[in-house]
């Protein structure tokens, strides 16, 4: 099996040779029969790990039952998932999307349309220097990702920049046009670099005093990954639009935007997605919050998240590395030089870790040159954290 017997596939990314027949919790295994410990997880979806068995009975019970009668009827799985997702949050009412990038082009309609009923046409949304909020064209020219901004120009026009944590450069963004600000609390592909919470709370204040919404795109950091249900919740500051997806669905494609009732403006026939709010989808996201707000986990995400930056600190002492950043199970190391996608294919093709399970590569992410970003299950284990570590500095100490 090579690149070559994937011809048929669109080349949207450099692939590795391997193609993963199975999975189950923190491990996968290939058609070769190979084994890998994930830190990857689906890019931060797999919150329950590989297979969880609440995901395959939420399945097999809803897809039994009734998969899509269409977005124009209620289901019963939808209406269950949203009113958990309010009764845990700020927020009143839900739209349920595919992605998250379709999430994010909710939230900016939704923000648009708010200002058009209550702003006089204010349409700016301010978003950050480096942020990801989706591929699609609205998305990505909220993004501020290098080179974005040329890829498929023209943009869709409307958001200005500022730099995260730097307040005056917001506050320079705003005038009569400004409806919004949208980040997310914890830059994800950016290498995880969080907002820190005087600079959360004083965008609170900047939207309050000059009446603009502010909108957490929580696509990443959402549903436990940080150790908090929500991370703005361990800001203690109260969005008016967040969004969701990766870690709603455990794996499955799912998406929410959420908002507080004066904000939900929305008419009949403005918003709507043939996919959108299905009942096996939701039914997968429903079994997905149940098992993250289960007594306890949120906790044990919290101390494994301790576990991990401990574990980190200590090797970037002892082996001169830089700066580790983010918490909870989103976490970021900098190796000092740029030889993060070599430690990367180090881990996956060449180490082999000793496992209960046999021998086994690790599955890491390199989201900048310098930078490693951990993402795994939510339940992942301490001893498995253990063994990532391990195997995370042999390939490190290889790169000479
Ligand atoms: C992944 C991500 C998105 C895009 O989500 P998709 O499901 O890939 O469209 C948007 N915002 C943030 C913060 C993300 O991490």
């Amino acid at each position: 099996m090579n690149n070559a017997d994937h011809a048929a596939l669109m080349a949207i990314t450099a692939r590795p040779d391997i193609v993963f027949t199975h999975g189950q919790g923190s491990w996968l295994r290939d058609s070769r029969g190979g084994l890998w410990l994930d830190f990857i997880q689906g890019w931060a979806v797999n919150t329950l790990g590989h297979c969880p068995p609440a995901i395959i009975d939420a399945l097999d019970r809803q897809s039994r039952q009734l998969i899509n009668p269409s977005p124009a009827f209620f289901n019963e799985p939808s209406r269950a998932l949203a009113e958990r997702l309010c009764a845990a949050s700020c927020f009143d009412q839900v739209f349920f999307t595919n992605s998250g990038a379709e999430a994010n082009e909710g939230a900016i309609k939704l923000a648009r349309k708010w200002g058009r009923v209550h702003r006089d046409g204010a349409y700016e949304i301010i978003t950050f220097v480096d942020g990801f909020h989706g591929r699609t064209l609205a998305t990505m020219s909220a993004s501020g990702k290098p080179g974005w901004d040329t890829m498929f120009a023209p943009q869709v026009p409307g958001f200005p920049k500022a730099t995260l944590n730097d307040i005056a450069s917001v506050e320079a963004l705003i005038g009569p046009k400004t409806v919004a600000i949208m980040l997310e609390p914890v830059q994800g592909e950016s290498g995880v670099r969080p907002a820190t919470e005087a600079f959360m709370r004083e965008l609170r204040a900047l939207c309050d005093k000059h009446r603009l919404l502010l909108i957490a795109d929580e696509v990443q950091t959402g549903v436990g990954r940080i150790g908090y249900l929500f991370a703005h919740q361990a800001y203690g500051v109260e969005p008016d639009i967040m969004t969701l997806a990766k870690g709603l669905g455990g794996g499955v494609p799912i998406g929410a935007l959420l908002a507080r009732e004066a904000v939900c403006v929305f008419e009949p026939g403005e918003q709507g997605g043939t996919f959108n709010g299905n009942p096996l989808m939701t039914a997968v996201g429903l079994a997905v919050l149940e098992q993250v707000l289960t007594p306890g986990f949120l906790e044990a995400v919290r101390a494994n998240g301790e576990h991990l930056t401990g574990r980190l600190k200590e090797m970037s002492a002892r082996l001169g590395l830089g700066e580790t950043r983010g918490s909870g199970l989103l976490q970021a190391i900098e190796l000092g030089r740029p030889i993060a996608a070599e430690v990367v294919t180090h881990a996956r093709d060449t180490l082999r870790i000793d496992t209960d399970l046999g021998s086994a590569g690790l599955l890491l992410n390199a989201p900048r040159a310098t930078c490693l970003r951990f993402m795994p299950a939510l339940n992942v284990s301490k001893a498995e954290i253990d063994l990532m570590m391990a195997g995370l500095e042999q390939s490190i100490q290889a790169q000479a």
